[in-house]
């Protein structure tokens, strides 16, 4: 009977696993990855560091809790790992959340369809003999103070070795969800733990908001889009030197100033835009639902995700509507404005209000956000491999999103200045910004906390129709200094002439003063 310390047992079992069942994952970055060029090879490190570093940090806690735990997960680990491999290699599936989600969903019968007797190979030799070679190891005690150091010391160590590749962030977040799941044993355990929380929200009642009450029934349009990842800094509309909104300067927008973000990531920023409190995580029922449970007729249409649960008459993604869509904008966000015109004269209420999520500057690959004659400032990086971009590049692919966003918007207000016999409004704001390089950073989601401005200073855009400026008694309007994310809620029940105990007049932007 062999004797190991925690440090060199869990050493021993991240070798056994990169070494027996990484083959596809190494196999898939090999495929995608230029691993002649010198920026193919630090990403090829950054893959290597990240493997290591989740797996030794995650076993490490393990070993915290006690080492009997991190002697069991090793070795249901060998054993899940062997039948992973072999549906990975013999039905080429990758273990996402849905694919965790159709295993949950498999009958048995199902199920059997898919064994063969190989499989008992792969269990004999790649899961039974090394837990047995691993069952055979004792794990010496060490103080769990000594445990902690080492953690936080390889957590450390791996977090700057990411900081200094950032330049390859783009290459690993594009291939995120290849690569996630590939990481046995993390791609199965996460993504089922990720299945069956989702399960349990879908579940979970969202705590219904209090009766509102109308004050009128005249007719009123709202149109709410949500951006991505765009920041304010590099729209034209707030000071940027690059012309980025030729469209909307030419149309009476209200560009709100210093408006910062909930969040630096997608689902916390939109649960705030759409949240009563603006929280990022609380369970009351969001704006939308609301609104359509209070009579107000509420469509819902995405390129995006990430959004919370939503009760509303009409949900339709980019895929639903791409049938009907005609141009070359259909495979970008233009395809949420398909038949618009229609949606809007067949509404089901005197009051509509239209949320499109849109999938705006969603990196990394901006260069595939907007059609071809959105290409303005050039050259553009059509790679997600730095080394083989300059930052202008990458910022001129950027600026282009916006471009398109831009448009996408004044195409939106064209919508609704159609209709002018009925009073509207639109708004639109970001979820989050984007870091471009400043700082070695890229993309977003960094901690709040920590987060330079870039990833928090967000465009938030208002239209008024003269209608409703007139309804409204808001010729002139004055801006004040501190707006968020939370005065959507507000201003938009505020817009349709609502009101009830949760409404706060103070955040309702158009209300008269
Ligand atoms: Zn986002």
């Amino acid at each position: 009977m062999k004797t190991l310390t925690p440090f060199k047992f869990i050493g021993l079992v991240t070798l056994i696993n990169l070494i027996l069942y990484y083959y596809p994952l190494f196999n898939y970055v090999f495929e995608n990855l230029n691993i002649t060029s010198f920026n193919g090879q630090l990403t090829l490190l950054s893959t290597v560091v990240s493997i290591l570093v989740i797996s030794f940090f995650i076993l490490y806690l393990f070993s915290l809790i006690s080492s009997k735990l991190l002697k069991g997960f090793s070795l249901f680990m060998m054993i899940a790992n062997s039948i992973a491999l072999y549906f990975t290699l013999t039905y080429h599936v990758i273990l996402d959340k849905t694919m965790m989600g159709n295993l949950f969903n498999t009958n048995t019968a199902e199920a059997t369809a898919f064994y063969h007797p190989k499989i008992f190979l792969y269990l004999f030799f790649l899961g039974i003999l090394p837990a047995y070679f691993l069952s055979k190891i004792t794990i010496t005690k060490v103080t769990r103070k000594k445990l902690l150091t080492q953690a936080f010391t390889i957590l450390f160590s791996g977090v700057v070795i990411m900081y200094l590749n950032a330049t390859t962030w783009l290459w690993l977040d594009k291939h995120a969800k290849h690569l996630g799941a590939l990481a046995v044993p993390w791609s199965y355990t996460i993504n089922a733990i990720r299945y069956q929380v989702k399960q349990l929200k879908k579940d979970e009642k969202q705590e219904l908001l209090p009766p509102a009450t109308m004050h009128n029934n005249e007719k009123m349009i709202v149109i709410l889009v949500i951006g991505e990842s765009a920041r304010a800094e590099n729209f034209s509309l707030y000071g940027y030197k690059k012309e980025t909104n030729p469209y909307l300067k030419k149309l009476d927008v209200i560009a709100l100033k210093h408006v910062s973000s909930s969040a630096t990531y997608t689902t916390a920023s939109v649960h705030s835009m759409l949240s009563y409190t603006g929280s990022t995580s609380d369970n009351f029922e969001p704006l939308p639902s609301y609104l359509q449970r209070e009579g107000v007729d509420v469509i819902w249409r995405s390129t995006n995700w990430g959004e919370p649960p939503i009760h509303v008459r009409t949900y339709e993604e980019g895929n639903d509507l791409r049938s009907e869509c005609k141009g070359e904008g259909c495979d970008y966000d233009e395809v949420l404005l398909t038949n618009l015109d229609k949606s809007i004269k067949e509404a089901k209420s005197n009051k509509l209000l239209i949320v499109l999520h849109t999938s705006g500057s969603h990196g990394p690959s901006y260069y595939e956000k907007y059609p071809k004659a959105f290409e303005v400032f050039k050259p553009v990086c059509k790679t997600v491999d730095l080394q083989e971009c300059t930052n202008k590049e990458l910022i001129n692919a950027y600026d282009n999103t916006i471009l398109y966003t831009d448009y996408f918007l004044a195409k939106v207000i064209k919508t609704l200045k159609e209709h002018n016999e009925t009073p509207s409004l639109m708004l639109y704001a970001s979820d989050h910004g984007e870091s471009l390089g400043e700082y070695g950073l890229y993309l977003h989601g960094t901690p709040y906390t920590i987060a330079p401005d870039v990833q928090k200073d967000i465009p938030f855009i208002l239209w008024l129709s003269e209608g409703f400026k007139k309804q409204k008694g808001l010729e002139k309007f004055k801006q004040s200094n501190d707006y968020s994310q939370k005065n959507i809620f507000h201003t938009i029940m505020g817009a349709f002439e609502m009101n009830s105990s949760i409404y706060n007049p103070e955040l309702d932007i158009l209300k008269k003063k």
